[in-house]
């Protein structure tokens, strides 16, 4: 794993680029699957892509960023992260009630930005931090689901961000809540009994979870669930769930369970995300070597929290869970494909801010653990971009490149298709039209 950011990429104040861009000559990987177009100009104005032709003269009154045959890929999506937790760093890091809670979120989705992820999906944090972070407009997008729904008794209940519901009324209630008062963009429901090392819970019933994704269906909002058995995924699609994420434990004939999902998830159109550095992460808990690959990538200090914090969540993960992420791991490189090529919708998720992973560069190793567990790159990339902005009801205006879209971009110095580990490679971010970050080896000329 490659250990970059670039260090040479600086944060560029959002006022200094209101200029049209021209960005070329480059090569334009369109998120939507297309062939490389190579030597092209993109063109673009008022924040949207305004032309894409073969690189030539730049037009007068353009600000030109040289892209020195760089290739030119659409902003990034993590379509699983906690902005309000960090690394897992203690139990209470993601509170998020303490005073600079909004500036800490606010810094995580500037740490995206710095990784060429211009959108991002929260799924579980306090609704009211998330709002006043993204009422400041800067650092990447984001979309948010506030507290999980879950059941009084559930599994991974904590005070501050359960929506705890018992009644299909209840649940139906907290749905419109939650909508006319937090500005969520989806629901999350909770839907397990828990971990290896936990006492079994007591989970919502199927018919409260097919209300709560309806209701929210209702509002023209997606729903998402966290199930961790097999049983827990293949009910929740049956109960109309837009997204399972994660693997599921593997046990006893897990490939047919997968097989059964996998019809599941294609018949029913449902979303599955594997979050694979999620299981990497726990499998290699309390292994210094993990926390040393994101040295460069996350604030000084945190690291240090993370290794000697009493609370850690990373340092106190049970054996029991550890060695169940390490079958996990094992069946999601052995699944990304297999789902991948049945055609199973797919976006990138990693839910970074849980125990060993961060913001930001966490995004890049799921790209990384995709094309390792055999999805082609250009596949790959698709999920991260076309693909998560349809997930989410935003592929009018985002993910992809094309004209029209809104200029969220990212300049790479080298091929993502030839190695993915090239996303690391970032010249500059373009969000909404803006030079958001720059490399000082990409030249601008204002022509
Ligand atoms: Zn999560």
């Amino acid at each position: 794993m490659r250990a970059d950011p670039d260090p040479q990429l600086a944060r560029v104040p959002r006022s200094r680029s209101s200029a049209p861009l021209a960005i070329a000559p480059v090569t334009v990987i369109d998120g939507n699957g297309g062939p490389p177009r190579r030597h092209a100009q993109v063109l673009i104005a008022d924040g949207r892509i305004s032309a894409i032709a073969e690189a030539g003269a730049v037009p007068a009154g353009h600000l030109h960023i040289d892209g020195d045959g760089g290739y030119l890929i659409p902003g990034l999506w993590d379509t699983h992260v906690h902005v309000s937790s960090e690394g897992g760093r203690h139990r209470q890091g993601w509170l998020g009630a303490a005073a600079g809670a909004v500036p800490a979120v606010v810094e995580n989705l500037e740490s995206y930005l710095d990784h060429g992820v211009t959108t991002v999906v929260d799924l579980g944090g306090r609704a009211d931090v998330l709002a006043a972070a993204r009422a400041q407009h800067t650092g990447a997008r984001m979309l948010f689901s506030g507290g999980h729904f879950n059941w009084s008794g559930g599994a991974f209940v904590a005070p501050w961000m359960n929506r705890l519901v018992g009644t299909i009324a209840d649940a139906e209630a907290e749905v419109d809540r939650a909508v006319s008062q937090e500005g969520i963009d989806l629901v999350k429901i909770v839907y397990s009994a828990g971990l290896p090392s936990h006492t079994p819970a007591q989970k919502l019933s199927p018919e409260v979870v097919r209300a709560i994704a309806a209701r929210a269906h209702g509002h023209g909002l997606t729903s998402a669930i966290h199930g961790d058995s097999a049983d827990d995924v293949f009910e929740a699609i049956e109960a109309g769930v837009g997204s399972t994420e994660h693997m599921f434990h593997p046990t006893g004939r897990w490939r047919d369970d997968r097989e059964r999902i996998i019809e599941a998830c294609l018949r029913s159109g449902t979303w599955w995300p594997m979050t694979i550095i999620l299981f990497e992460a726990q499998a290699r808990a309390r292994d210094p070597s993990w926390l040393r690959l994101f040295e460069a990538a996350v604030r000084p200090g945190l690291l240090d929290e993370v290794r000697q914090h009493p609370d850690s969540m990373w340092l106190n993960l049970p054996d029991l869970d550890r060695d169940d992420a390490r079958r996990r791991l094992e069946a999601a490189i052995e699944t990304a494909a297999v789902a991948s090529d049945a055609g199973v919708a797919m976006t990138i998720g990693t839910d970074a801010g849980i125990t060993g992973i961060f913001h930001g560069l966490a995004t890049h190793r799921e790209l990384e653990l995709h094309a390792m567990a055999g999805v082609p790159e250009r596949r790959v990339i698709e999920m991260a971009t076309s693909s998560a902005a349809r997930r989410f009801g935003r592929a009018d205006a985002l993910g992809s490149i094309e004209v029209g879209k809104r200029a969220d971009l990212v300049l790479l110095a080298a091929d993502p298709l030839e190695d993915i580990t090239n996303t690391r490679a970032i010249a500059a971010v373009i969000q909404d039209g803006a030079v958001v970050r720059q490399s000082s080896v990409t030249r601008t000329i204002y022509a």
